[in-house]
């Protein structure tokens, strides 16, 4: 350990002020702050809550729903990140779709899917666009392949998002925001440094590593002590302020916002992304005249709460007991991202 990183943690552990909650907003965050132990090293007084940064645990239920009719309806071969698979709709996850037919095929990459539909002509493939600014710029990029190479059996479903209406969405839940650094090195930092300038909300882009996000917390709790809203970014050598041009560039001739359903926290307007009428033949939705399919959520699950940081995992009647990362109730139990998952795997809870 340097001695930066010594300066770090000994802020962190040395804090003796007010009560803080600090939000750490994305899902690889929540995993490493516990699988790094930094966790342990907070003391009482400051609550780190999760937040909703984990593509799979927002993706709603009714997008399953709609996944699974295309898969068992249509026929269509529904090729997805492998963690969504295992996310419970209102009747069924994919692997239940499966398990009656249906074709639910995993990749690695929606070009993968354009691949599969370029050597099969005969199959209908679809791929399930999840994910936020991070993930979104490679589904754009497999449309417009699809139209390079003149397909006419791909298309996708889309269920993209977008942060800065989420962090709108969510302002007032925590004392500071823990900003996920591979989020804003695409969209870079005008959106949080909007938030701070115009609604006080204060936070701090972080990386990855151990000293990265030792670092953040430490400037985080000395920013917060000193009472004035903030915005820093900790991760400058891969964010900068003006983000990614190129992806941003893709993101607006392919897609256009939207409003969007969030697993838990509701509709929150013009927070997704959805393809522009220039690409509409690409859009699953218009292209099999899909009718309105809205999910209904499991009652027994709190992940809404949890994505909020409104209970911890750990406050669930079913967590570790019903719901397990075998047998996952809710979305955030399924997802290597999701706080349900990280409290079952390092809490020592269970
Ligand atoms: S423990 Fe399971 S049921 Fe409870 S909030 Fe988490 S995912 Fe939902």
């Amino acid at each position: 350990m340097n001695e930066k990183m010594m300066q770090a943690r000994d802020i962190i552990t040395g804090y003796k002020g007010r009560p803080l909650r600090i939000m750490e907003v994305c899902g690889t965050h929540t995993h490493e702050i516990f699988r790094l132990g930094i966790r342990k090293l907070v003391p009482e007084g400051i609550d780190i809550i999760s937040g909703p940064g984990c593509p799979v645990c927002v993706t709603a239920v009714g997008f399953i729903d709609e996944a699974c009719w295309l898969a068992l309806e249509k026929g269509c071969t529904v090729c997805t990140f492998g963690d969504l698979i295992k996310v419970p709709g209102t009747e069924m996850s994919l692997a239940g779709a499966r398990a009656k037919g249906a074709k639910v095929r995993p990749v690695y990459s929606p070009l993968d899917a354009v691949e599969l539909a370029r050597a099969d002509p005969d199959e209908q493939v679809v791929f399930l666009a999840v994910g936020f600014e991070t993930t979104t710029p490679s589904a754009c990029l497999a449309v417009k392949q699809a139209r390079e190479l003149g397909l006419k059996n791909f298309s996708i479903l889309t269920a993209n998002k977008t942060m800065p209406n989420a962090y709108n969405a969510l302002v007032g839940s925590a004392d500071a925001f823990i900003y996920p650094g591979h989020v804003n090195a695409i969209t870079g930092n005008s959106a949080c440094i909007k938030l701070c300038e115009e609604k006080g909300v204060s936070g701090v882009v972080a990386g990855f590593t151990a000293s990265e996000l030792v670092t953040a917390l430490a400037v985080c709790i000395r920013l917060l002590e000193k009472g004035e809203p903030f915005f820093r970014n900790c991760y400058p050598r891969v964010v900068k302020d003006e983000g990614n041009p190129s992806a941003i560039k893709l993101m607006n001739e392919v897609m256009e916002p939207c409003d969007s359903e969030w697993r838990g926290l509701g509709l929150i307007p013009m927070s997704g992304m959805k393809l522009r009428a220039e690409y509409a033949e690409f859009d699953s939705r218009l292209k099999y005249a899909m009718p309105l399919i809205t999910g209904k959520p499991n009652p027994a699950c709190r992940c809404g709460d949890v994505l909020q940081g409104k209970c911890k995992p750990s406050d669930c009647k079913v967590f570790g007991k019903v719901c397990t990362p075998l047998h996952p109730v809710g979305a955030c139990m399924v997802s290597d991202e999701g706080a349900c998952s990280a409290y079952y795997q390092y809490s020592g809870l269970v």
